[in-house]
């Protein structure tokens, strides 16, 4: 664990972080864009205070390793509740909950199917693509209100055998969606049916990650199902970070039993590389006795690389809490 001081140091500067984030979107964008600031003139400022406070909280308890599966589990769960309560009560009527105003499908597939169909980029692949290059592949870790489903669903340790025959599923799903949206461009189908396929896409995921994540005690939604997970897979390679497995490592495969994205077998173990689907989730540092899984970050010590990865992610993590909405 990280001792001594330099442990609140690395919580000061997810405070600051998330502090100076927040005060710029306060002050920059005429629409109040922090929900406090919805209901009362002035209180976004309050709710700026808050969420810097919990982004320094958060990262001081993830600074240790054996808590820091806990709290993603509890921070992502919170997270997913926080965008789906804002979500229904959108629904409900009250409009001050939705980020626009106006409603658009809560599923991850959007952000790449939506551009490509419109022909324009938004918001939302904007935002998904910094978080890539900021922290890799953070979004599928503790970002994205549908993976925090899949995590706690797969909590249930019940089959811990491998997906990897079947990766090429993700492929193919990757490529099918990618060319079905190009052709439902080019012939213009109407909105409402493309809405209603990608409804579907959506809950055919909600009933894997209810019945098959559940049953196997992995995130099969993420790992197989969402193609936004497979971009996640490949594109978090333009962010520097990444985990490697030490050569201290004694080869017992102890912590082939804790990984629920199923990036640790025996040939990953063999190759001291985490595999494809790794979202440097950090769930399994404490498996190793020998201290072997590592996060890597330029010249950093492998320590200070993690706190920096966590610093990143928990101040990303804070601010979208503060400002995702749809
Ligand atoms: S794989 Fe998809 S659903 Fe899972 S965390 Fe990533 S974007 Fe979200
Ligand atoms: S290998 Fe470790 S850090 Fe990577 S996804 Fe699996 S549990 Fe998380």
């Amino acid at each position: 664990m990280n001792s001594g001081p330099s442990k609140y140091r690395f919580s000061l500067i997810a405070f600051f972080t998330t502090a100076i984030i927040l005060c710029m979107v306060q002050w920059r964008v005429s629409r109040p864009m922090l929900m406090a600031e919805r209901f009362a003139v002035g209180a976004g400022w309050i709710q700026i205070l808050i969420m810097a406070g919990y982004a320094a909280w958060i990262t001081l308890k993830m600074q240790d390793p054996g808590q820091s599966a806990r709290w993603r589990r509890i921070t992502w769960s919170v997270f997913s509740i926080v965008f789906f309560g804002q979500l229904a009560l959108g629904l409900a009527g009250y409009e001050k909950f939705l980020m626009t105003g106006k409603l658009h499908l809560p599923v991850p597939l959007m952000i790449l199917s939506g551009p490509i169909f419109r022909g324009s980029i938004s918001f939302m692949p904007i935002l998904f693509l910094s978080t890539l290059i900021i922290s890799g592949p953070a979004w599928c870790s503790q970002l994205c209100y549908f993976g925090a489903l899949d995590n706690i669903s797969a909590d249930q340790k019940t089959d811990l055998k491998s997906f990897r025959h079947k990766f090429r599923i993700k492929h193919i799903l990757l490529l099918s969606i990618i060319a079905i949206t190009i052709l439902l461009r080019f012939f213009q189908v109407p909105a409402r049916f493309t809405t209603l396929l990608a409804i579907c896409f959506g809950v055919i995921g909600l009933v894997i990650i209810a019945v098959i994540s559940r049953r196997k005690g992995k995130m099969v939604h993420c790992i197989l199902w969402c193609p936004i997970g497979t971009l996640v897979n490949y594109m978090k390679l333009i962010s520097p970070f990444r985990m490697y497995i030490d050569d201290t490592c004694t080869d017992c495969m102890a912590c082939t039993r804790y990984c629920k994205y199923d990036a640790l077998n025996n040939s990953d173990i063999m190759s001291r590389k985490p595999g494809l689907t790794c979202t440097y989730c950090g769930d399994c540092l404490t498996s190793c006795k020998s201290d072997s899984i590592r996060y890597k970050f330029f010249n950093l010590s492998h320590q200070k690389a993690r706190h920096t990865w966590i610093v990143l992610t928990i101040s990303l993590h804070a601010i979208f809490l503060a400002l995702g909405r749809i």
